[in-house]
């Protein structure tokens, strides 16, 4: 994720903020641009960037409820920006706690959408194109009933993406996180998941990459109910941390996709991230150079992937030692075999050849 400077005063500022701590001024983003920019209001409520002549207004689930930090432009007809003119269904306003909870997801939702568009992906809504658009809803079951096998299940379905609203409730999410035996649950995971779901059928399904595909992750036309259904009775195979980027990964051949797809983007994002902050490391103790990481060009860009995975490897290495310092678990609870790392650099090329 990249950071930003104040467009008045040059202080620092991050994706999320909506008005800037040092001079005062609300803040958009504005997607056009991936630029996050001071406004002010104006007679005709529209929101002109302060010593400029252009003018935005801001999202409408930002006017109305502040879920959202995004501005449209001016003259667009919609009232919605990029990031929300994706929901299908918001959760229910009148359930108390409801909006505090779909805040969070739209929160994690701007970050998935953000990286869609670095890295330059389709990205066009269920209301342009029936058929290929991509869309969100944001459901709960009712109350007491979250569970893997609850009613509303967070999943793809040919461009739909469901997720369910309690995954924005740190009680609930951590309870799942710990029946399903998961070292990672995140909603911004959930959403990267669903994304690869959704990106399969755009990029691989009946095109030339799907042989490769199969190469690497396997037949999908393997029932999938029939997979899912083994997964939970049977477990993963044994040597799953072989071949698998997570336990899950093992079930069907579309899961590991998306389970790539997802920790693709969890990379390069972290990365971008690292590179903004202009982190280097360096360990005293170590000689090695496979320890040593500066990440010196925005990963979002970087055409070699190999470049990608000789910064991430020492990245994670101190994240987790840090983590552990404040006396949390690892930050990344992941180890990438050659395999994995095989699948991954798919995820690369499927991505750069669309690009
Ligand atoms: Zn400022
Ligand atoms: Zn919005
Ligand atoms: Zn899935």
């Amino acid at each position: 994720m990249r950071l930003f400077n104040c467009s008045v005063c040059g202080n620092l500022l991050y994706f999320e903020n909506v008005s800037c701590t040092q001079c005062g001024h609300a803040l958009g983003f504005v997607p056009g641009q991936m630029s996050l920019i001071a406004i002010n209001a104006d007679a005709n409520a529209y929101f002109a960037v302060p010593g400029t002549q252009t003018r935005f207004k801001k999202c409408a689930n930002y006017q109305q409820y502040q879920v959202c930090n995004w501005l449209v432009a001016e003259t667009d007809q919609q009232n919605y920006c990029r990031a929300c003119r994706l929901n299908h269904t918001i959760p229910n306003l009148s359930v108390e706690g409801n909006q505090a909870l779909w805040q969070i997801m739209e929160k994690e939702k701007r970050r998935l959408v953000y990286s869609l568009m670095q890295l330059q992906l389709p990205l066009v809504s269920k209301e342009q194109d029936k058929e290929k658009g991509l869309s969100f809803s944001f459901l709960s079951d009712a109350p007491c009933e979250f569970s893997e096998r609850n009613r509303v299940k967070t999943g793809h379905d040919q461009g739909h993406i469901t997720i369910n609203l309690a995954e924005a409730d740190p009680v609930q999410r951590e309870r799942m996180r710990s029946q399903m035996a998961e070292p990672y649950r995140t909603i911004l995971g959930h959403f990267r998941h669903e994304s690869g779901h959704y990106y399969w059928d755009r990029l691989i399904a009946n095109g030339p990459l799907l042989q490769q595909y199969r190469a690497l992750f396997g037949d999908e036309s393997a029932n999938y109910t029939d997979a899912l259904n083994q997964h939970y009775q049977q477990g993963p195979p044994a040597n799953w941390p072989d071949n698998y980027v997570s336990s899950y990964a093992s079930s069907h051949p579309w899961e590991d996709w998306a389970e790539s797809w997802a920790h693709y983007l969890h990379i390069v994002d972290t990365l971008e991230t690292a590179y903004q902050f202009n982190l280097h490391t360096r360990p005293r103790a170590a000689n090695d150079q496979c320890y040593k990481m500066d990440v010196d060009a925005n990963p979002y860009t970087q055409a070699n992937f190999q470049a990608i995975i000789d910064h991430w490897l020492p990245l994670t290495y101190a994240l987790n030692s840090l983590n552990r310092s404040m006396g949390h678990s690892h930050i990344y609870p992941f180890v990438l075999s050659p395999t994995i790392i095989e699948k991954l650099a798919f995820v690369h090329r499927v991505i750069k050849g669309h690009a």
